[in-house]
């Protein structure tokens, strides 16, 4: 008996799981969605508490975590010393500001893509890469 109802919770547990989309985990999404700022964990923590007061910062970090996982969020990779994150998740490329680490989008018809061979060098096959500018800030460079 106690067999069968562990396999009834597996199974019932599995797919759901991963499909799971809980209260929080959206509004962390459409907040996300809603700006072009690429905010830290601390800065979405500000974010979703206008809608839930009651959320801890730990679990604002493991939604954004999976929410990465998932695929329906980007984690910014510029050398920023806190993780950013992007509710945009079509190719784009960003401008890291050296002064104050914010992020900006970069215009997608400003990028010429490097085109070169895949096999460009001898025994490793170049599968993807990254590219980010640095620069500095309207805000930065007035003050
Ligand atoms: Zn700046
Ligand atoms: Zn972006």
């Amino acid at each position: 008996m106690l067999i069968v109802i562990i396999l009834i919770k597996e199974i019932q547990l599995l797919p759901s799981d991963q499909n799971r989309m809980t209260r929080q985990r959206k509004v962390i999404l459409e907040e996300l969605k809603k700006v072009t700022t690429h905010p830290t964990a601390d800065e979405v923590y500000e974010m979703v508490r206008k809608t839930l007061p009651r959320i801890s910062l730990g679990t604002v970090y493991r939604n954004l975590e999976t929410l990465t996982e998932f695929g329906l969020i980007q984690k910014i990779e510029v050398g920023t010393s806190q993780k950013r994150f992007d509710g945009d998740i079509d190719r784009h490329f960003h401008v890291k500001c050296v002064s104050c680490e914010k992020v900006f989008d970069l215009p997608q018809n400003q990028v010429k893509e490097p085109a070169f061979q895949k096999d460009v060098v001898e025994g490793v096959q170049i599968v993807n890469y990254s590219l980010h500018f640095t620069g500095i800030c309207d805000t930065c460079s007035t003050s």
